[in-house]
This record gives structure tokens, C-alpha cells and sequence, in this order.
């Protein structure tokens, strides 16, 4: 059976036994919180528990390595809609350890690029931001802090809004908090 027939079967078994409890539920965020994670597949299912948070209470904006590039990039676009349409008055950055960004490396993503037959002048329109995202990143704490700072100083994003930083641990569910946002 394909993945996608997997998923679609299991899609129907879904439907078919929803609890009668289960309603639908509005999309505003109700904690008026934005959370800022990594893609990672260890935060599936987890993370969001491990923080006592459900359905419909917060807005997750999910990147590999939680790491904001420019001042209009794809998690400041979201955090502006989250902020201006969505009601969101609080931001979370939360990386974990053992983030596999911390390895990576342009040259080897690079190199697996050209293996799967990605011609290289495209590989040069964009090797200066993609040297910039990946090599600059080796510790994800650090990365955290780095994430926060970006956030906060992004002239589009309100002052009043506090942005925190987290570290989440994928094996065990704990979390440190590394930038207080209430502390000025
Ligand atoms: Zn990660």
C-alpha cells in the first residue's frame, strides 16, 4: 500500500469513529499565543502536550531549526498575521536539543543537491542565503536567543509583545526557559 493510501484510509477510519463530543472549534488562538518550533519529527504529538497545550490555543509555526533569515521572512509574514488578524499578544521560540541543524552543513547540502541532479547556477542564486541559514547555525540554545533577538527587533513586530525562549528536550519532554520576555 502507498503512504498516501495509508494516510487516506487511516483518514477515513478517522472520520468514521470522530466522538460525538467532537466539535468544531474557532480559529482564533485561544491563549493569544504564537509558538515558533522546529519541524523536527520527535515534536510531533509532544511538544505541544509536554506544554499542556491543545487544540485550538495556540498558532505553531514550524521551521527546520526555528531560525528567522530576514526581516520579512516566512515566520516574520506569519507572526504578522498572527499579531495584526489573529489576536496572538504573546510569541515563543522554542528549539530543542539535538536539533539536526546543528550539523548541517551548506557544502553537504550542497553536494546532495548536485547528486540529485540540481544544476548548480541554481544552486548559486541562492548559495549565499543558504550558507548564511545553515552554517551559521551550531547550537541550538544560542540559536534560540539569536531567534529571539531577531523577533524582537523587527521593526513590523509590536513592542508590547513579550517573546520568550525555550529549549525543549525530544527524548524526555522538558523544557528550559532561556529569555523571559516579561523581563525587560
Ligand atoms: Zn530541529
Amino acid at each position: 500500500m502507498s503512504l498516501l493510501d495509508e494516510v487516506t484510509q487511516a483518514n477515513h477510519h478517522f472520520i468514521t469513529h470522530l466522538p460525538s463530543s467532537f466539535s468544531a472549534i474557532n480559529k482564533l488562538p485561544q491563549r493569544k499565543l504564537a509558538i515558533i518550533t522546529c519541524m523536527d519529527t520527535r515534536l510531533v504529538d509532544f511538544l505541544e502536550p509536554a506544554l499542556g497545550i491543545g487544540r485550538g490555543e495556540a498558532k505553531i509555526i514550524k521551521t527546520a531549526g526555528n531560525s528567522v533569515t530576514d526581516e520579512f521572512d516566512d515566520i516574520i509574514r506569519s507572526l504578522l498575521v498572527c499579531i495584526y488578524e489573529l489576536g496572538v499578544e504573546e510569541i515563543m521560540v522554542i528549539g530543542h536539543h539535538a536539533c539536526g541543524m546543528a550539523h548541517a552543513t551548506s557544502d553537504e547540502l550542497i553536494d546532495a543537491m548536485l547528486a540529485r541532479g540540481i544544476a548548480q547556477q541554481d544552486i548559486d542564486k541562492v548559495k549565499a542565503k543558504l550558507t548564511a541559514w545553515v552554517d551559521e547555525f551550531h547550537d541550538p540554545e544560542l540559536n534560540v536567543v539569536h531567534t529571539v533577538n531577531n523577533i524582537k527587533n523587527n521593526p513590523l513586530i509590536a513592542k508590547n509583545i513579550p517573546v520568550h525562549g525555550l529549549i525543549f528536550h525530544p527524548d524526555n519532554g522538558e523544557v528550559d526557559v532561556l529569555v523571559n520576555g516579561y523581563e525587560k
